[in-house]
């Protein structure tokens, strides 16, 4: 416990920032860091205000083992965290969400197009939107790390979005610019839609932003 006293720390405080955004309420979402052999993750249906350091559980990063230490059992969502940890080695942090812009495009199984620059720091466009499967089940985490491929980002059918990066404060930022990216794709529909940028000016751009924003990949730092 002493050892990670630290990022089970930075865990709760990123969850409480991510309700004061208003991109979680209640006991929505939930976070996971990679530690090691193991992963440190948000309890399940604690609100954030009331969540304390020693709280956070810890399982190890072991297909479908289940086991977990601590106080409180794990996010109901472990599964999903541990899947797209063991598929993607570059995550270090998993944000999961129900921010209320990105969501109301999950219900509606939107994906989010290449409208914005921005877009292009969540990888290939479009930012996918993975099939629905009920939450907490082994499905959700397939489909989740399915529709992340060669992407940080993604949103889940009529449920909410996930984030992963090199670090939690990168995982972070992300999610906060994928919500405003939902909210600005919203608004644009409302006026007829966006005009899309092509594949070249985002390809370019991608090159550009590779070194912008908290924490970078290693080998995109300048
Ligand atoms: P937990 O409280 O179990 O983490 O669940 C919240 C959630 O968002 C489920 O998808
Ligand atoms: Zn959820």
């Amino acid at each position: 416990m002493a050892a990670s006293i630290t990022i089970r720390r930075a865990i709760v405080a990123a969850a409480r920032r991510l309700n004061a955004l208003g991109i979680n309420q209640g006991t929505s979402g939930n976070i996971s860091v990679r530690r090691g052999k193991d992963m440190l993750i948000t309890p399940s249906a604690v609100p954030y205000e009331r969540l304390r350091p020693e709280e956070i559980a810890e399982m190890p990063l072991a297909r479908e083992s289940g086991k977990w230490k601590g106080r409180r059992p794990p996010s109901s969502e472990w599964r999903m965290h541990l899947g797209i940890l063991l598929a993607r080695p570059d995550a270090q942090a998993i944000v999961h969400a129900h921010p209320p812009h990105a969501t109301a495009l999950a219900m509606a199984r939107r994906e989010i197009p290449a409208c914005h620059y921005m877009a292009a720091v969540f990888g290939a466009s479009p930012i996918l939107c993975a099939r629905y499967a009920a939450y907490g089940t082994a499905e959700l985490a397939a489909a989740a790390a399915e529709a992340l491929e060669g992407r940080e980002a993604c949103l889940l059918a009529n449920h909410g979005a996930v984030v992963i990066g090199p670090t939690l404060e990168r995982a972070m930022w992300l999610v906060v610019e994928l919500e405003a990216l939902a909210r600005q794709y919203l608004l644009s529909l409302q006026i007829g839609g966006p005009m899309l940028l092509t594949r070249e000016e985002m390809a370019a751009t991608r090159e550009r932003i590779a070194a912008y924003g908290p924490a970078p990949p290693a080998g995109n730092r300048r």
